[in-house]
């Protein structure tokens, strides 16, 4: 039940000074930092993320307008550690579109715009953070984003409340 999971603090949450915020809110729910790294992707990489499959369910359009996001300027991209933690951050996440993300959520407290303020202005909808959707995802996100050797296993305060 000990799972990892992806985050990445989006372009405006890094430009927005929201760094320190964003882990500290996993931090004191006791999630494990096990891989963390600053990355301005390119185009071909933020395609591999966000992979042409996606595009049967999100359109072609709006499948741009993410890989025109993400690449807008440096994410910070985070491997959480902790049981069932794909649940949990999305979770503490919220909801994807900000104006449905409830208060004391990231989403919520920190963004506030709705898709269809988003699709009007014909942009992705700026809500800070990606949290991986599922186990399948998490395992291919971060086999993107970090090798092996980013990776690091260590005993930390939690271990024994959790293991
Ligand atoms: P993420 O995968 O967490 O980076 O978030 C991308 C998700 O945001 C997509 O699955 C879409 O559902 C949603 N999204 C982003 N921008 C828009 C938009 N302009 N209109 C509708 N949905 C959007």
């Amino acid at each position: 039940m000990i799972e990892q999971t992806l985050v990445l603090i989006k372009p405006d949450g890094v430009a927005r000074g929201l760094i320190g915020e964003v882990i500290s809110r996993f931090e004191r729910q006791g999630l494990k930092i096990i891989g963390m790294k600053m990355q301005w992707v390119d185009k071909e990489f933020a395609g591999k993320h966000y992979a042409e499959d996606i595009v049967k369910r999100l359109g072609e359009k709006l499948r741009n307008f993410l890989l025109d996001f993400i690449v807008e300027g440096p994410v910070v991209a985070i491997v959480l550690e902790g049981v069932h933690v794909i649940e949990n951050v999305r979770k503490i996440v919220g909801d994807t579109e900000p104006k449905g993300a409830q208060p004391g959520t990231i989403r919520g407290d920190y963004c506030h715009v709705s898709y269809d303020y988003a699709d009007k202005e014909e942009k992705a909808i700026r809500n800070l953070i990606h949290a991986s959707g599922n186990k399948e995802d998490a395992k291919n996100e971060i086999e993107l984003w970090f090798t092996k050797e980013e990776l690091h296993d260590y005993p930390h305060s939690q271990d024994k409340f959790t293991r």
